[in-house]
Formats: structure tokens, C-alpha cells, sequence
């Protein structure tokens, strides 16, 4: 059997914490399903800047490329708010976004009953949301030509350019459909091709794509009724594939829904290995007081196991396993509610692994 390589960066504030449950998780899983997981820890963010003066050391780079996949913490934190623009900590987190070639980002949200009455939306309209959101990365408007102010007849303006080219959008409805394939089968592609040529091409690229698979259902729609439908019927959805910018704005939208930052995990793919992260950040408030819900992290190893190492059946026992803990009424502080048992980080991580 080969050996899997996965690097583990905690990164700052509860990133270490949390981190370390979630590989104690991947670690109990592995011996349950015979897989041979070697660990290496790497440094990034302020961590990284603390011990060797910048966010991404070219040492953390060399063994993110080297291996199957990269764990994530978080980076970040008031600590480092006044360093130099170019060794910010979150720089780390585009450069081996860069340096591994990741160009979709996957993030699931579901909405499990027991946690419905969370959300900021009525339970009835939330409860049982099972929704993956895939996110072009690396194209769009966020890294086209740019202007920042230039002066026609005596008006200043500035403008961002919006370009995908047709490999760009095909291989991204292509990890859609795919992931589609092991869900509903359903994927929305969204777009704003009433106005925009780039949104266009990509409703064309996007048909075109999907006919390639069997049973999958494609249907389009605008990004504006997609953000409307997301808190009217967001049950209906199954995958959505949409652009960068799109992305970026109703990702955010639908992990609000969800209500609780501390469960979402999120992971970014390309050809080479994965990163996988909880959505949330570094929570430089509660770092270190075991008070940090570790299930973002949880779930996001989870991806990992099911998306760069292929091990789908270890995957969804992680994910049954979060679900029965939260079942058991087992919560962490940010979910605590009186009638639960209160738990800390470390407590979470040790009921998962004993559920396993
Ligand atoms: P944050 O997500 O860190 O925290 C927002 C709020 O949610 C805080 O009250 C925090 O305590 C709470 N929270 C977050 N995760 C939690 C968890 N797992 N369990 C319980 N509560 C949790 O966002 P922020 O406060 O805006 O940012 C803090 C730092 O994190 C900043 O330096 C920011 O730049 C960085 N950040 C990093 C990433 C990343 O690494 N991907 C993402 C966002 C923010």
C-alpha cells in the first residue's frame, strides 16, 4: 500500500488547535481503514513571518508541492497587522494557491436538522440544505487587466477587465459535474449572460461541458435570481459552478445561511494537491482558551480524504461521525445552548474520533 503524504499547516490564532484535532481524526480513520498517511508540519502566515521574516517560506512551498495534500489551520492576527503589504500573513494562503495550481474552490454547506435553527433564515426553509459550491480560482476579473485611474477628457475612471477562455470554464464545469456525479446529479451554472459576453461563452462552454456526462441535469441561471433563490429555496440546489467573482459573493452568502462559521469546510483543487481549510479565519479572540469548534477542520480533512486521497468511504465516516456527536447534543462553546453539553476543542475532536 502506498504512503499518502499530507502536510499540516496550523498557521495562527486557533489554527494550531484545531489542526491538531483534525489530524488526530484523519490519524483514527487511517488505522480504521488501513491507509498509510505520513504527517509533516509546515510553517505560513505569522507563524511563518515570526520564524523566518515572510509569510510563505520557500522551505513550507517545497513540501506542499511534494506531497497529496495540505491541511490548513488559519492565518492572521492583530499581531502582524502592521507589517510591510508584501509579507502580510495572507499572502501564504494566495502564493500556495498560485504555486499549486488550484484553480476551483469547492464549498459544501449543509444544514444538518439539529442545526437548522441557527441560521438567520426560518428553519423550514433551511433544514436539510445540501449545497457544493464551486468557485472558479484563478481566472476572471480578479486577475485581469486592471487600470487603477486613468483620465479620459478630463474624467478620471478605473476599470477591472472580466476574461475566461474556454479551457478556463470547461475544466471547472468539468470538476462540477463530476462532483455532481456523487450527489444529486444536479449543477446550476450561474451567470449574468444578459448582459456580459465573458458570461456568455461561459453558458455555451458550460452546456457543451456538461453533455459529456451521463445523468447529469444542467440548468443555468443569473447570478442576481441565484442569490435571491439561495435564501428563498436554497434546498433546490445541488451544485453551483460559477465564475470567480460570482463565487466569491454567493459562497459567502450561502455559508451565512448555514449560520455557524465555526462548521464549514472548504476545499481548493487544480491538478496538483489539494488545500483544504475551514472557511473561517485565525479568531485571534478565543485562540488558545480550547474554546475554537474544530468540526470546519473536521470536515475539512474529511475533503481531503475524499477529493486527493480518494478514500470516499473514510471520508463519510468522518462525516457521520461529526453528525452523530452533534446528534448526542455535544457542542462547542459558539453553539452552546442551554439542555447541550458544553464541550472544549480537544473534547470535540476526542468524541468524533471515539465515534469513528
Ligand atoms: P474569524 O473567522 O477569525 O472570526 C470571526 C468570529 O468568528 C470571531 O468572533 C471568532 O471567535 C469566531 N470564530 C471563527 N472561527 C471559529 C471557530 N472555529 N470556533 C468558534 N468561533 C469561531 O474572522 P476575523 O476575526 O475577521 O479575522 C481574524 C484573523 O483571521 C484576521 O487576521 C484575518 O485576516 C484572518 N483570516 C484568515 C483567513 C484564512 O486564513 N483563510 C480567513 C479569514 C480571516
Amino acid at each position: 500500500m502506498s504512503v499518502r503524504k499530507v502536510v499540516v499547516i496550523p498557521g495562527d490564532g486557533i489554527g494550531t488547535e484545531i489542526t491538531e484535532v483534525a489530524q488526530n481524526v484523519i490519524k483514527k480513520v487511517a488505522i480504521h481503514n488501513n491507509l498509510k498517511i505520513e504527517f509533516t508540519t509546515a510553517y505560513a502566515g505569522g507563524a511563518a513571518i515570526d520564524r523566518f521574516g515572510e509569510p510563505l517560506p520557500e522551505e513550507t512551498l517545497l513540501v506542499a508541492k511534494g506531497c497529496d495534500a495540505v491541511l490548513l489551520g488559519a492565518v492572521g492576527g492583530p499581531k502582524w497587522d502592521d507589517v510591510e503589504p508584501a509579507i502580510r500573513p495572507e499572502k501564504a494562503i494566495l502564493g500556495l494557491r498560485k504555486a499549486l495550481g488550484l484553480y476551483a474552490n469547492l464549498r459544501p454547506i449543509r444544514v444538518s436538522k439539529m442545526l437548522a435553527d441557527y441560521s438567520p433564515l426560518k428553519t423550514e426553509i433551511v433544514a436539510g440544505v445540501d449545497v457544493l459550491i464551486v468557485r472558479e480560482l484563478t481566472g476572471g476579473i480578479y486577475f485581469g487587466d486592471k487600470c487603477e485611474s486613468e483620465m479620459i477628457d478630463g474624467v478620471e475612471q478605473a476599470w477591472d477587465k472580466e476574461l475566461y477562455s474556454v479551457p478556463e470554464i470547461s475544466r471547472i464545469v468539468r470538476m462540477a459535474c463530476e462532483a455532481a456525479a456523487k450527489r444529486k446529479g444536479r449543477v446550476t451554472s450561474v451567470d449574468k449572460a444578459n448582459v456580459l459576453a465573458s458570461s456568455r461563452l461561459w453558458r455555451r462552454v458550460a452546456g457543451a461541458t456538461a453533455k459529456e456526462y451521463n445523468g447529469i441535469e444542467l440548468n443555468n441561471m443569473y447570478v442576481d435570481n441565484c442569490a435571491m433563490q439561495m435564501v428563498l429555496a436554497p434546498r433546490n440546489f445541488d451544485v453551483i459552478v460559477t465564475s470567480n467573482l460570482f463565487g466569491d459573493i454567493l459562497s459567502d452568502e450561502a455559508a451565512v445561511i448555514a449560520g455557524s462559521i465555526g462548521m464549514l469546510p472548504s476545499a481548493s483543487i487544480g491538478d496538483g494537491p489539494g488545500l483544504y481549510e475551514p472557511i473561517h479565519g485565525s479568531a485571534p479572540d478565543i485562540a488558545g482558551k480550547g474554546l475554537a469548534n474544530p468540526i470546519g477542520t473536521i470536515l475539512s480533512a474529511a475533503m481531503l480524504l475524499r477529493f486527493s486521497l480518494n478514500e470516499e468511504e473514510a471520508a463519510q465516516r468522518i462525516e457521520q461521525a461529526v453528525d452523530k456527536v452533534l446528534a448526542n447534543g455535544y457542542r462547542t462553546q459558539d453553539l452552546y445552548r442551554t439542555g447541550l453539553t458544553k464541550v472544549s476543542t480537544e473534547e470535540m475532536g476526542r468524541l468524533v474520533i471515539d465515534q469513528l
